[in-house]
């Protein structure tokens, strides 16, 4: 089998990293990852000295000097783009790097990219592919009674960071309009697992509860997310990148809907059985604050169109959230390091 080189943007973030772990295994891929490292960057996530097929640059996607550089030097068969900024609580507080890294970077990566790819030789030109990384917060928000967003749901975003991914979904798609190049659009919804940066739902409850501090809940808890397992996420860009159509858009989730304080009590009550106080309960560490400004009510995805090229996701909610409950129990140092270094756990996102 011959080698394929994959460069990864936003490899040292949790999905980004979840996906090289996963391609690294292969000894025929060549992984290429550039990273700007960022506070929600980790350069533990990836074993480095285990793999020889495997490099590493710390360049801005917005650099179109050295991007361009890696690109030449790297020639990739297939570029992911996952870097970006993604906290919506931040970019309320700060949008200039949203814009700067989410539509300016993107933009500077797709004019690279096809700078290098309209010179490629025929075969490997009908080969490549530029797969974009975005989410379900581009289709706005959902009332209870609307049906799960599908590929062709209209694009309303409600938050500084939406709209930034928003508009670099549809820099990529005018790409694939306008000069043919091959791209392919994928918008997952709420990701989980291993390696997420401490101010994200899940490991921030894990870790307040670890440190006997109060959980805010934001509002009334009643906002519903759609949450899926990174590695089930990965599996479904790898299912794409093999069968997925050039300029076409495929959302990724795991139908598995739940409102945030069901995801709060969930993970307390797993830590009142992995890790029991004598005098008190996970559960009474809850603590409802004031709600995010335009908090979005509930996001949801219609998976059938993924679904039918044959990806199916592979856990259910009550396995994967164990699982992550246990690996941040396994993994104390990797909370209580960005508690120390980034981010200390208060409240962002207040006008
Ligand atoms: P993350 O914040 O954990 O990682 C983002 C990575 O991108 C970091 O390593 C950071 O250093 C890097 N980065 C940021 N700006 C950069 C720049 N200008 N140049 C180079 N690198 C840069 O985020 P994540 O959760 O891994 O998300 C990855 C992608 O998936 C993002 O595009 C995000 O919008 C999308 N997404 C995430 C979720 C989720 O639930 N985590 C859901 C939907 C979509």
């Amino acid at each position: 089998m011959s080698q394929k080189n994959y460069l990864i943007t936003g490899g040292s973030g949790f999905i980004g990293s979840c996906l090289v772990r996963e391609l690294v295994k292969n000894e025929n891929n060549s992984v290429c990852n550039i990273d700007k490292l960022t506070y929600s960057s980790s350069t533990k996530s990836i074993n480095v000295s285990d793999y020889k097929n495997y490099r590493f640059k710390k360049i801005d996607i917005s650099d179109s000097i050295n991007v361009k550089k890696i690109i030449l030097d790297f020639k990739p068969d297939f570029i992911f783009n996952l870097a970006a900024e993604t906290h919506v609580d931040r970019s309320i507080d700060n949008p200039d790097t949203f814009i700067q890294s989410n539509i300016n970077g993107t933009f500077n990566l797709l004019n690279e990219s096809y700078d290098y790819w309209k010179f490629l030789p025929d075969d490997k030109k009908s080969k490549f592919r530029f797969i974009h990384i975005s989410t379900d917060e581009v289709y706005g928000s959902l009332n209870l009674d609307e049906l799960p967003f599908k590929e062709d749901s209209l694009y309303k975003p409600n938050s500084p960071y939406s709209a930034s991914k928003a508009s670099s979904d549809h820099l990529v798609r005018s790409w694939n309009k306008t000069y043919s190049f091959p791209t392919i659009i994928t918008n997952t919804s709420n990701n989980y697992g291993p390696w997420q940066f401490p101010e994200k739902l899940i490991p921030l409850v894990i870790n307040k509860c670890l440190k006997n501090k109060k959980i805010p809940v934001y509002g009334n808890g009643l906002q519903i997310r759609d949450w899926i397992r990174v590695e089930d996420h990965v599996s479904g860009l790898l299912t794409i990148l093999d069968k997925g159509e050039i300029g076409e858009k495929y959302n990724i989730g795991a139908s598995s809907e739940l409102t945030n304080i069901e995801v709060i009590s969930n993970i307390c009550k797993i830590l009142d059985n992995l890790l029991p106080k004598d005098n008190y309960s996970y559960l009474e560490l809850i603590e409802y604050v004031e709600d995010r400004p335009g908090h979005d009510y509930r996001y949801a995805i219609n998976n059938s169109k993924i679904k039918s090229l044959g990806w199916k996701p592979s856990f259910s909610w009550d396995e994967g959230i164990f699982d992550a409950v246990n690996w941040y129990l396994s993994n104390r140092d990797f909370l209580d390091s960005n508690d120390a270094d980034n981010y200390s756990g208060e409240r962002l996102g207040k006008l």
